[in-house]
């Protein structure tokens, strides 16, 4: 059977106190990782459903570990949101992000969308919107072509204070996403308040179709309910051909998945984005 499940990668099987050790020496190994350019990003093309365009992607970041090879986020963005790492290296993954989405302007005269994963610490840091106007100020990317992806569970936290940094991120004039869409304790009060330009439906509901018939009825639902509120809807985790028409007559608006492109390096996405200009 398929497995619509999330984040369930971690197969090591090891008694608990191998666990504690390999955490305690992974946790020592990401204080190292920035300094020692053992971090380094992936890009996930977004398409338009109609024109099949790329007109986005997401940055994914990946850990190669000394000894270990690669290591996913899956394993190391929680152990760094633990220990306040994320907020180093998510500053890091932004401006390395906005600067690879520079650089695809000047080489490919296209321009994309680039989505950065934003957790609830870097939202809280006092200093993010600093964090994020240095970082398009020095790459000299358009903040239009910036989008944060937040979640539910960020946006949920304390109200007042979210609105007040999705004010200062607004005004900045960035693209504000809900990542994980439908997977959180969401009271959908706050889609009315906040200015949210995107709702990324989470893959474990678009896992199963077309047969699931119950994840077909939410994402309808979820595609419905964003249009009514004038915003775009994207879909994660595309693995078939039958899920992408199906997405097609729904009326969603951007896919992104394996069955359309993978996480790549920087210079595949812009050896596609120079393709679709000489066609
Ligand atoms: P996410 O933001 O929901 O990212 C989508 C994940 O789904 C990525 O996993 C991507 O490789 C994977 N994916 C894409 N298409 C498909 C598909 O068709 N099928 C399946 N089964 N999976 C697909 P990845 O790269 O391992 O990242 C996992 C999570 O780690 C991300 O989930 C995000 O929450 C977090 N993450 C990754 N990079 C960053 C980052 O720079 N900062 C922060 N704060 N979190 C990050
Ligand atoms: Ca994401
Ligand atoms: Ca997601
Ligand atoms: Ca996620």
């Amino acid at each position: 059977a398929k497995n619509c499940g999330k984040n369930n990668a971690k197969l090591y099987s090891s008694s608990l106190t191998m666990q504690i050790m390999s955490h305690v020496k992974l946790e020592v190994g990401l204080r190292k990782a920035l300094g020692n350019d053992e971090l380094y990003l992936l890009y996930q093309p977004q398409f338009d459903v109609h024109s099949t365009e790329i007109v986005g992607v997401e940055a994914l970041v990946r850990w190669r570990h000394p000894e270990r090879g690669v290591i996913s986020p899956t394993e190391f963005i929680p152990l760094a949101e633990e220990t306040g790492l994320i907020v180093p290296i998510g500053e890091w993954v932004l401006r390395t992000a906005c600067s690879q989405a520079r650089n695809w302007q000047r080489q490919t005269r296209r321009s994309v969308r680039m989505a950065v994963n934003l957790s609830a610490k870097q939202f809280k840091d006092e200093n993010l919107s600093q964090i994020v106007l240095s970082a398009l100020h020095e790459t000299g990317l358009d903040p239009r072509f910036l989008e944060l992806e937040l979640t539910e569970g960020t946006l949920m936290d304390d109200a007042k204070a979210t609105l007040a940094t999705l004010e200062q991120l607004r005004r900045i004039g960035v693209y504000l996403s809900i990542d994980d869409f439908g997977t959180g304790y969401s009271s959908m009060n706050y889609l009315k308040r906040f200015d949210v330009r995107a709702l990324k439906i989470d893959r474990s509901f678009i896992c199963g179709l077309p047969q699931d018939s119950e994840n077909a009825a939410i994402t309808r639902a979820i595609i419905a309910m964003a249009h009514g509120l004038k915003m775009v809807v994207v879909a994660e985790g595309v693995e078939t051909g039958e899920q992408l028409v199906l997405l097609q007559q729904y009326g969603c608006d951007l896919v992104q998945g394996y069955h359309l492109g993978h996480p790549v390096p920087g210079d595949s996405i812009a050896q596609k984005l120079v393709g679709v200009v000489q066609a």
